[in-house]
């Protein structure tokens, strides 16, 4: 595979760059596509109005004149010969371009046009003309650093010598019946287009690729799981688990109950279980794949939990053996920060079978645990998981049921399409006795307000948990705001209450002693970045503060706002913002996860469907679930009709993508 330091042009320090924004091998780079484009259109001198917007291209005509002022500021003059007259052009701060501005070169200048003064202050001076009347800009996510300029002469480059190289994922048969571009072509149009109509076309077939591989990957794993869909032979003790059933502390919802019916059955079934339980937060899964668990445990096998986070894995084993705690089931936590001598010990008793119930993070699977009758695996947040780590069982030998959860309620149809290889359970109704919870949206200035609302909580001893604002740019500022907001946290209630601090960069231990301290009350406002995002239940928190809410999807605002509630006390949940209110005002109206999951499908494609930190395989680079649905059915028909068929067997593509997911 080629190398990005292969490219002409490209040095270690672009490199470093380049990896910053996620951009390790040469088709990362030039599928690195423009996320819009700047269509500039020659303009005319003549029609163009007094103070209106230009672009126009010529000659220069005279030396450009510096003029320096204090403060470093400068400008500079020169005339300029376009087609529809000469004009004079201004530029602020770009001393800088006088040695390129000789005269005679050609040039476009962007600006404001001055039509008494016949001149133009221009905001940006390009060293080259238009060469058609329209020129089309693509416009590239950058880094400091690394300007747009510098991504389209590498990109470019990275084309021209290695552009026959980039595999193309649509088989020919599929490039010849649509009358697809070859990749190469299709790539140099992305990032070069010449007329809207083509970049159109050219898009088609680039979003087509990239679903048409997604989408052979899910029917792959389909066809795989119908192949070794051999089930366990079990019989369940009933009657033990009814008991089991019968001493939870309240009553199952229909739709739980609904849920463990349909479990039990596939359990018992010839066939492999393979479903998804969906539900909105707190809705209630844990317990249903706790019965689940126990269930599998009386029919004598070994189950196995996996948490996509350590919190999480904790809590569902406190929760876990609070529930089993007068049985003879054993449970054991692993984590990635599970003492060695412990870790050895939980391996052997796993081998041997003394514990019956593992839960845990990844790691429990992905290191050389082995089991002695694996029965049941259960995923906890599946969304988080990529669609690869479905198949990591598989390819240790083993084959039991899988039961994968999700908060994320999905649009039914688009569920059906890329949860396509599972069956589903779906939980709609909430527990009983649980309160609506209020919503309020506030302003930037309105501070004090909120520091009042959650006054009024902290004093009936309640918890608050506040949300510091989403950072993109890098982990450190993410800290930086944490702490910030924790000062004036603490100036307003650090005399009276405690209060502590949780984000990513933490070590999980130490992030696990303060949610279990948040938990049993000892501290009383947990401020955080998303990490809490997912699954955790603290009942005694009642209040949510989500600073600079507008940065957020409504699903994740919903996951966020699931956190409370979660108890018989009234809760509320309070969104800062003072831009974007109109899209935060649905969260004031709807509470149903699957109502807010299809607005916010509306309103920002997908997005944030799956929640802010998806796994890499649900991301598209240029297509879009919600814009490109009809693109993917057809991507979706012709993927398995592709598997389906003897012929293609042989092909590259098919053998790579094997490869690449079972080399996960
Ligand atoms: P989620 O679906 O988000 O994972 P949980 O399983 O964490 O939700 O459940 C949220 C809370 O609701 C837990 O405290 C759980 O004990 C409680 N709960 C679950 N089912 C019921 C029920 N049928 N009646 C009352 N409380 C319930
Ligand atoms: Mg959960």
């Amino acid at each position: 595979m080629t190398e990005l330091k292969d490219v002409k042009g490209i040095g270690p320090r672009a490199i470093a760059l380049l990896n910053k924004i996620n951009i390790h091998t040469v088709e990362d780079l030039v599928t690195h596509y423009p996320f819009r484009y700047d269509v500039l259109e020659r303009g005319d001198l003549g029609k163009t109005e007094d103070g209106g917007h230009i672009v126009i291209d010529g000659k220069i005509e005279s030396v450009p004149i510096l003029m320096r002022f204090k403060a470093g500021l400068n400008k500079m003059n020169f005339r300029l010969v376009t087609a529809s007259g000469v004009v004079g052009v201004s530029i602020f701060n770009r001393a800088f371009l006088k040695s390129k501005l000789e005269v005679g070169f050609g040039i476009t200048v962007i600006g404001k046009f001055d039509k008494k003064k016949n001149v133009i202050t221009a905001s940006e001076i390009k060293l080259e003309t238009l060469s058609n009347k329209v020129k089309i800009e693509p416009v590239y996510h950058c880094t400091s650093g690394l300007t747009n300029k510098n991504l389209a002469t590498y990109i470019n480059m990275a084309i021209l010598m290695y552009g026959k190289e980039i595999p193309d994922y649509i088989p020919k048969t599929y490039i010849e019946k649509y009358g697809f571009l070859n990749k190469k072509t299709a790539l140099n149009i992305i990032h070069n287009p010449s007329t809207e109509e083509k970049l159109k076309e050219v898009k088609v077939r680039l979003k087509y690729e990239e679903l048409f591989a997604f989408m052979l990957k899910i029917n792959y794993l389909k066809l795989e799981n119908k192949k070794n869909n051999q089930g366990l032979n079990r019989i369940i003790d009933k009657i033990k688990l009814e008991k089991f059933i019968e001493n939870i502390p309240f009553e199952l919802t229909s739709d739980q109950k609904n849920a463990v019916d349909e479990i039990i059955k596939d359990l018992e079934s010839k066939n492999r279980m393979n479903r998804l339980l969906q539900g909105d937060v707190g809705s209630g899964k844990t317990i249903v794949s706790f019965i689940a668990m126990v269930a599998n445990y009386l029919s004598g096998y070994q189950s196995a939990l996996m948490a996509p986070t350590e919190i999480l894995a904790v809590q569902h084993y406190n929760n876990l053996k609070d529930f089993l705690k007068n049985s003879e089931i054993e449970v054991a936590l692993l984590t990635g920060s599970t003492p060695k001598k412990e870790k050895l010990e939980i391996y052997e008793n796993l081998r041997n079978g003394n514990i019956h119930i593992v839960i845990g993070t990844h790691a429990l699977i992905q290191e050389e645990v082995e089991y002695q009758n694996l029965g049941l695996v259960i995923t906890d947040e599946q969304h988080r998981f990529g669609v690869n780590q479905r198949t990591n069982l598989q390819n240790k030998g083993l084959k039991p049921d899988i039961l994968y959860m999700s908060a994320t309620p999905i649009p039914r149809t688009y569920a059906l399409t890329i949860y396509g290889d599972m069956d589903m359970s779906i939980i709609k109704e909430r527990p009983k006795g649980r309160q609506p919870i209020t919503t309020y949206i506030k302003h930037n200035d309105e501070m004090k307000e909120v520091l009042q609302m959650m006054f009024e909580e902290l004093k009936e001893n309640h918890q608050v948990y506040v949300i510091a604002p989403l950072i993109e740019e890098s982990e450190n500022s993410d800290l930086a705001t944490v702490c910030k907001l924790k000062d004036q946290m603490t100036l307003a209630f650090g005399k009276k209450y405690k209060i502590d601090i949780i984000h990513g960069k933490m070590v999980s231990g130490a992030k696990d002693l303060i949610m279990q301290e948040f938990a049993q009350g000892e501290i009383q406002i947990l401020i955080s970045t998303t990490v809490i995002e997912v699954g955790v239940d603290v009942p005694n928190a009642t209040t949510m503060v989500i600073f600079d809410a507008n940065r957020f999807g409504l699903s994740t605002l919903h996951q966020l706002r699931g956190r409370v509630g979660r108890g018989s006390a009234k809760s509320q949940c309070i969104l800062i913002s003072s831009t974007d209110t109109k899209r935060l005002e649905i969260m004031k109206e709807v509470d149903d996860g699957f109502v807010i999951s299809e607005e916010d499908f509306k309103l920002r494609g997908h997005g944030d469907l799956f929640g802010t930190k998806q796994s890499g395989d649900m991301e598209f680079k240029i297509a879009n679930l919600r814009n490109d649905y009809k693109i993917l059915l057809q991507a979706k028909k012709d993927s398995k009709e592709y598997l389906l068929n003897e012929e293609s067997k042989e092909e590259q593509i098919k053998k790579d993508l094997i490869a690449s997911i079972n080399s996960n």
